[in-house]
């Protein structure tokens, strides 16, 4: 076993200097001055600020979809940090960018990266649109952590796969058009994680599959569960290679940690929670929340690290799941400590805007360490990292 005492493994780089992406942040903040749909305060509060193809055939009119893929799939070529800019601002603004979300985060590059030609030509340019919107069937009933049991088979037969077996917790698969399906081609052989695959479906033009609604505990719909009868995949739904499905997710999985999304899911409580205490704030009051801001403050450093990591062709999969981990710890803390300095009743439907705020924070907090890896795989994931498992 590694000395615990060596972490020579995990060094964060400091944020490369970027100025230039002050005038983007401007940019950004004039787009959502102009843009942001006028609604109550909570409505901005679910996952990734709600769902709004209006809004989201803006951004990619506006090119802050896509921004750093090449130019000859409709992308930008811009930096990843430029990107960065744009998350940050949309995130911290609670601006409704979720149905473009999981396709510019981890789909297209997925597609990318192992997809065909003609995959790449007919899907990247339309999400770069703003009009193409992708959801994740990888969770079922009997594997989350453990992704490598899917049960869900696809069948090879004549022209392509026959496919059966049930998704769940797939998110807005009933507003996208493509699912990223991770389905069992082989048997799993000696190896846990073999004879897996990764097909692309059209959710629209397949027939054989039932989306149905699972509410979430603020009473959302949100997740699905996706159940697959005898759904036809031709050949070229195949998403890169039969059998790689498993090296594939797993490089897609990285994509998701280590973004600001990872340390702004409460960050609207944060804002009305200082302005509720600002007039007349205690010295307990001053004290947490100026831990929080710190906190905040340091891990956006780390989080701006990582991309920076990445936009030097690095692979920081260590760091990006200390970020997640550090993340949503204190996303799960902000409802916490805001529940101890106010003296109200959470309640949804308070005209206060802190208190409704901090009931809606409450109920969606439990899923921020859900998401996206559990807390204890990530600390697996860390401890592996740190050469300690
Ligand atoms: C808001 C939200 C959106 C989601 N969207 C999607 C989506 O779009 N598509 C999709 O495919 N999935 C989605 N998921 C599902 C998510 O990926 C799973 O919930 C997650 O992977 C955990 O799986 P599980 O719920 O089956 O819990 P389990 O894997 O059963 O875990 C239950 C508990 O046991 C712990 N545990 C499990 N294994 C170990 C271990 N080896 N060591 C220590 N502890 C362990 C876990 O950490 C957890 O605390 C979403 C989940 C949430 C909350």
């Amino acid at each position: 076993m590694a000395n615990p005492n060596d972490l020579s493994s995990l060094r964060f780089e400091p944020p490369p200097p970027f100025a230039a992406g002050e005038a983007l942040r401007g940019e950004v903040r004039e787009f959502l001055a102009a843009h942001l749909p006028k609604r109550a305060v909570t409505q901005g509060l679910g996952s990734w600020g709600g769902f709004d193809p209006e809004f989201s055939r803006k951004m990619g009119a506006r090119g802050w979809i896509g921004m750093t893929w090449p130019k000859r799939y409709g992308g930008h070529e811009r930096s990843a940090l430029e990107r960065y800019v744009v998350l940050e601002e949309m995130l911290a603004a609670g601006a409704p960018v979720i149905a473009h979300w999981i396709a510019d985060r981890q789909s297209g590059p997925v597609i990318l990266r192992v997809g065909s030609e003609q995959q790449r030509q007919t899907i990247l340019p339309r999400i770069v649109a703003g009009e193409c919107f992708f959801c994740i069937g990888m969770s079922e009933p009997d594997s989350g952590s453990d992704l490598a049991s899917v049960r869900t088979r696809a069948t090879a037969v004549p022209g392509g796969f026959r496919v059966n077996g049930t998704k769940l917790w797939t998110s807005n698969a009933h507003r996208a058009n493509y699912m990223i399906l991770l389905a069992r081609t082989g048997d799993k052989g000696e190896q846990r994680h073999a004879g897996l695959t990764q097909f692309l479906v059209d959710l629209q033009a397949t027939e054989g599959i039932a989306i149905r609604p699972v509410y979430n505990l603020s009473g959302e719909h949100h997740f699905n569960e996706v159940v697959f009868q005898d759904a036809f995949l031709p050949d070229d739904c195949v998403l890169g290679t039969v059998g790689e499905g498993w090296k594939q997710v797993s490089g897609e999985l990285a994509f998701e940690r280590s973004g600001p999304e990872r340390f702004l899911s409460a960050f609207r409580l944060l804002v009305e929670l200082t302005r509720a205490l600002q007039a007349n704030p205690s010295e307990r009051a001053q004290i947490a929340l100026g831990r929080i801001v710190a906190h905040l403050y340091t891990l956006r450093r780390l989080s701006r690290s990582v991309a920076g990591m990445l936009q030097a062709g690095a692979n920081p999969a260590l760091q990006a799941a200390l970020v997640k981990d550090l993340g949503t710890t204190l996303e799960q803390e902000i409802p916490e400590i805001a529940r101890q300095l106010l003296d109200e009743e959470p309640d949804r439907d308070s005209a206060r805007d802190v208190v409704a705020v901090l009931a809606h924070t409450m109920m969606n907090a439990p899923s921020f360490s859900l998401r996206g890896g559990t807390r204890e795989i990530l600390r697996g994931i860390i401890a592996r990292g740190l050469g300690l498992r």
